[in-house]
């Protein structure tokens, strides 16, 4: 029999943010275990056939293969709704399939979608190469001005994809605008909520339809397993991702899942350390004249700072750096960091930096990287956990060795 610890709603849905990371969708096996249980399990058996029957009927409660349903992957589902204040949660294997999942089970042969024009390469690559090969037409939107959405839409758009602050050139979008334009549309919003993370940024509240999660980056957040999430309404997602879900397998395994509930535990933590570092070091960085252009919405020299402040509560954990001097000075600042990574992960307790163009949005067209100032002098800066003037001096060090001040 299973205990119900942290599972009823209309309890855990009042505690603050906090408790309900540490506590939310918590369920105790009979044996009373404090810390979540591992269900590393394929599928589940019955007393008896009609059991099994009802149970396939959806008459008896319970789960019955973990491509539908599994216990782990349940709590961190659980755990994800509450905190993002979304009915329904389904896990992911990574962010990508998360992303995949919500277009795919949205659109259809004869559809348009609209998207911000700034995208994490593979989300970009999804919507420029894959969705036109299934007669999907996509137009992209410079976000950064309102009146670019005004006539993006068509009749037939079924679908807005938005990610917001983007990766990595930190172009903001302002939600409800769009959600608004969308709805009179009769399209459905997918926000990529990645960068700002649950704790700083809720764009079901600003009017999104669905929000997606690569789990690998701050919900795990030390570098230990992909994951994702989509979150929505309990309509959309029996009536519109479960069908595709259920079908076609992007699961999450128990496994990542149970590290994915330990790492929530201490998110809260973490991503507001992280995000006081990041504005620590961007104003620190700033005054140094080291770089071309450095880019932090946090920051009022950021060109939709009051934008980025009115949907966020903090300014994130990532910087990016404009460097004079393209990819040879680039990489030879890249190459002479002592402490920070060259890794093009985000959203990790170690610092990480990477060169997008080479990297992250290598797979993007040349002239689409200009369009959206990825640069060969770029480079995209994850603060992490470290003490922030031990990231300072290692910056610094590193800029005159590149020749940069
Ligand atoms: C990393 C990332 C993804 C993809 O997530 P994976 O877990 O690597 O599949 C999607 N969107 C954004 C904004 C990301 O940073």
């Amino acid at each position: 029999m299973k205990k119900d610890t942290g599972t009823r709603k209309e309890i855990t849905s009042k505690w603050r943010l906090e408790t309900q990371l540490v506590r939310g969708g918590l369920w105790r096996s009979e044996a009373g275990e404090t810390s979540e249980a591992m269900f590393m399990t394929s599928g589940f058996s019955y007393d008896k056939a009609e059991d099994a029957a009802a149970r396939f009927e959806g008459t008896q409660e319970g789960y019955t293969y973990s491509r539908l349903r599994n216990p782990t992957c349940a709590m961190f589902e659980e755990k994800m709704a509450l905190i993002e204040g979304a009915e329904a949660a389904r896990s992911t294997a990574t962010g990508m399939a998360a992303v995949q999942t919500a277009l795919m089970a949205i659109v259809a042969a004869g559809d348009h979608v609209v998207a911000s024009r700034a995208l994490f390469g593979s989300c970009r690559y999804i919507l420029e190469q894959i969705l036109p090969k299934f007669g999907i037409d996509i137009t992209f939107v410079d976000s950064r001005d309102n009146a670019n959405w005004d006539t993006a839409f068509r009749d037939n758009t079924a679908a807005v994809f938005i990610e917001t602050p983007a990766n990595p050139t930190l172009d903001v979008v302002d939600i409800a605008y769009v959600s608004k334009l969308a709805h009179q549309a009769g399209a459905l919003v997918i926000v990529d909520n990645v960068f700002a993370t649950p704790l700083l940024q809720k764009p079901l509240s600003l009017g999104a339809d669905i929000v997606v999660y690569s789990a690998t980056k701050h919900i795990d957040g030390q570098g230990r397993c992909l994951g994702g999430c989509i979150l929505t309404s309990n309509e959309i997602m029996d009536e519109i991702i479960m069908p595709f879900y259920r079908n076609t397998g992007p699961n999450m395994s128990p496994f990542n899942a149970w590290v994915m509930v330990k790492s929530l535990e201490t998110m809260a933590l973490r991503v507001n350390q992280m995000c006081d570092n990041a504005a620590a070091l961007a104003d620190t960085l700033a005054d140094t004249g080291a770089f071309e252009e450095l880019l932090y919405p946090g920051r009022k020299d950021f060109a939709q700072h009051d934008l980025a402040m009115k949907q966020m509560t903090k300014g994130g954990s990532v910087i990016a750096l404009h460097i004079k001097g393209g990819q040879e000075k680039a990489f030879k600042f890249l190459n002479a960091l002592e402490i920070i990574d060259i890794s093009n992960n985000i959203g990790d307790a170690r610092s990480l930096i990477t060169h997008p163009a080479s990297t992250t949005h290598y797979s993007v067209v040349e002239k689409t990287r200009q369009e959206l100032g990825i640069t060969d002098g770029m480079i995209r800066l994850s603060v992490g956990l470290e003490h922030k003037d031990d990231l300072i001096n290692d910056i610094v060090q590193a800029a005159k060795q590149a020749g940069l001040i």
